[in-house]
């Protein structure tokens, strides 16, 4: 067998060319999104104002495993695909470990970051359905930024609602978009009705995604032409994501590399559903085992602390109802950096995996997270994104184990991008001011308790 080379490339022909759907294998399908005014399973019709034709099949879809990639979607992945999976020998030595690590690294596009697989995605079936534009939010940008970018490449006007915190600390993200041709609106605003209104109600806060996915619908259903996107939750946008597992797949079974270990960051749970979905898919039918860990901010705890249950998946309730797990729509994450891990519930997909026990999921503190970072960044070169940096701290902590136990455990994880919007927080660390802000078991509670009644 050859050696393992740093960087396992595919060629552009051995390029997935259809996205897994990883339900099709779940015998515990997830809960269906319910409709809020019936309580009932949303359909086609309940969706259509909201969201585009094509992602709503995509969505409802539980049992087709393979959609095919459409070739102008195909054509734009090769721009910035396949992403390598790189052997992180470095860090391995600098951590004199005898695991193998090894890591997915999608950063390398001008968003910086795996959301650039679903954005393109998304507005290709908003530009095939003849709209003139789509609303989103972003929390620390790169979402809003991947849209932009597919916004520009098909046409599509782009509005975006940025939380208020990522706002003010990363002015040039937003001159990104502006450049990508998307407008910039600082969530909550007085520009919505329900903007306006969380604004009364929580004077001075910083926003919160919740908060920015309710002004981007409001937003939407109330402009001719316009459609709501997101960037993570959905199962469709782990259906997009899933290019990253089978493109990860296909590099390490060239070399006979199986995985003891898969990790991810989870925010909304489309990176590392996306990531875990070919192996997962073998866990459930039964052809091979896996470890999987879902690592979240301690600030943000949803899989380890909060609740599986219904819940509405944005602050101003005007979402459908989700089954996930939740810290309660009205969960304010405190102003701290963990960016785009600031969501109060999690992909209905990843819910139920782990209420299966299919997969498990840890919480880290800010502070080690960093650390890891530096770690990563110094050992590997490549600056790693504060979120990507959850997922780094894991596959540390599980790769000092193996130094204990002397086990040659393989690792892969998901680093899902690059820091450079994010030099306000490493300033943070750097100057020993950074500090980690964990819930109360109180505040979580207050939250829970205004959780939707669903029987
Ligand atoms: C958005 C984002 C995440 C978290 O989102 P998921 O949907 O959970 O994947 C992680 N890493 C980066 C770099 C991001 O931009």
């Amino acid at each position: 067998m050859n050696k393992i080379p740093y960087k396992i490339y595919l060629e552009e022909s051995e390029m997935p060319r259809k996205w897994y759907n990883l339900r099709a294998d779940m015998k515990n399908k997830p809960a269906p999104l319910l409709n809020p005014a019936t309580m009932q399973p949303m359909t086609k019709a309940d969706l259509a104002p909201v969201f585009c034709n094509d992602l709503i099949d995509q969505e409802l879809d539980e049992t087709t495993p393979f959609f095919d990639i459409p070739e102008e979607i195909l054509d734009f992945y090769k721009m910035y695909r396949p992403s390598p999976v790189v052997r992180a020998y470095f860090l391995e030595k600098a951590l004199g470990t005898p695991a193998k690590i090894y890591y997915k690294f999608e950063g390398n596009n001008t968003s910086g970051s795996h959301k650039l697989n679903s954005a393109i995605a998304q507005a290709y079936y908003a530009k095939k359905q003849g709209l003139k534009g789509v609303t989103t939010e972003t929390g620390a940008g790169q979402w809003g930024t991947a849209l932009s970018m597919a916004c520009a490449f098909f046409g599509l006007d782009c509005r975006v609602y940025m939380v208020k915190v990522s706002y003010e600390q990363k002015p040039f993200r937003r001159e990104v978009m502006r450049t990508y041709g998307a407008s910039i609106t600082p969530s909550p605003s007085d520009t919505t009705k329900v903007g306006r209104k969380i604004l009364e109600e929580f004077p001075g806060t910083t926003g919160s995604l919740g908060c920015a996915i309710s002004e981007a619908v409001e937003s939407a259903v109330s402009s001719e032409g316009y459609r709501y996107v997101l960037g993570s939750v959905l199962s469709q946008v782990l259906l997009h994501q899933s290019v990253i597992g089978l493109e990860a797949k296909a590099a390490l079974d060239k070399y006979q590399i199986a995985p003891d270990i898969i990790i991810g960051c989870a925010g909304g749970g489309s990176n590392l559903g996306g990531l875990i979905a070919p192996f997962m898919g073998e866990k459930l039918r039964g052809e091979k085992d896996y470890r999987f860990i879902a690592v979240e901010p301690a600030s943000c705890p949803s899989l380890t602390r909060g609740k599986y249950a219904y819940d509405f998946c944005d602050t101003g309730m005007v979402c459908p109802l989700a089954k996930m797990y939740t810290l309660g729509s009205s969960f304010m994450p405190s102003a701290n950096h963990a960016g785009g891990l600031r969501y109060h519930g999690m992909s209905s997909v990843l819910s139920q995996l782990y209420a299966d026990g299919l997969m498990e999921a840890v919480s880290v503190e800010q502070t080690s997270v960093f650390a890891a970072a530096q770690l990563f960044a110094r050992t590997e070169g490549t600056l790693p994104a504060p979120e990507s940096s959850h997922a780094i701290r894991a596959a540390i902590d599980e790769a000092l184990k193996c130094k204990e136990t002397g086990e040659e455990k393989t690792i892969l994880f998901g680093l899902t991008g690059t820091g450079y919007f994010d030099m306000t927080a490493y300033q943070k660390f750097n100057d020993g001011e950074m500090s980690d802000v964990i819930p109360s078991d109180e505040d979580i509670a207050k939250s829970l308790a205004k959780l939707p009644k669903v029987d």
